[in-house]
């Protein structure tokens, strides 16, 4: 079974978290703090989940906005799913298709698709427009840590 490393934000302890353990809030097994649940994959938002899931994640949040009938949304959508693994345990990745969450696409001020923001707090600490490598994504992210 896959594991990912989450690392505690107490004591820096990296804990190994099998995959099926995916959304569930785990324990450091050095200082016994919570640890922010394990994502591998991208999460798919809507208005009504949003806010409860930045809100309960605490960490770094990347988030992709995209429609279906968007040809490059496709054609970026195996570079998002690779990063989020990629990512797994430093920074939750989520997708909000933009077509059924028009007010959420405008409160992020989303001109073109796909857009991806970087979140701390809910905050946007960055953006990138169009379509990227999960490469360049990560390395993005890591220049902001
Ligand atoms: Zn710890």
């Amino acid at each position: 079974m896959p594991t990912y490393v989450v690392t505690c934000s107490f004591c820096g302890t990296a804990n190994r978290i099998p995959a099926e353990k995916e959304g569930k809030i785990g324990r450091c097994g050095n200082c016994h703090n919570d640890l922010p649940p394990l994502y591998y994959r991208p999460q798919q938002l809507n208005e009504r989940t949003f806010d409860t899931f930045i809100k309960g994640y605490g960490g770094p949040v990347l988030a992709e906005f995209w429609a279906p009938w968007c040809p490059h949304c496709r054609s970026f959508e195996p570079a998002v799913r690779k990063v989020a693994g990629m990512l797994a345990g430093a920074a939750a990745v989520v997708q909000v298709n933009t077509q059924e969450n028009p007010l959420l696409a405008g409160r992020f001020g989303v001109r073109g698709i796909p857009a991806l923001f970087l979140l701390r707090q809910g905050r946007i600490v960055d953006q990138l427009s169009g379509v990227q490598s999960s490469e360049a994504i990560a390395a993005w992210f890591r220049r902001h840590r």
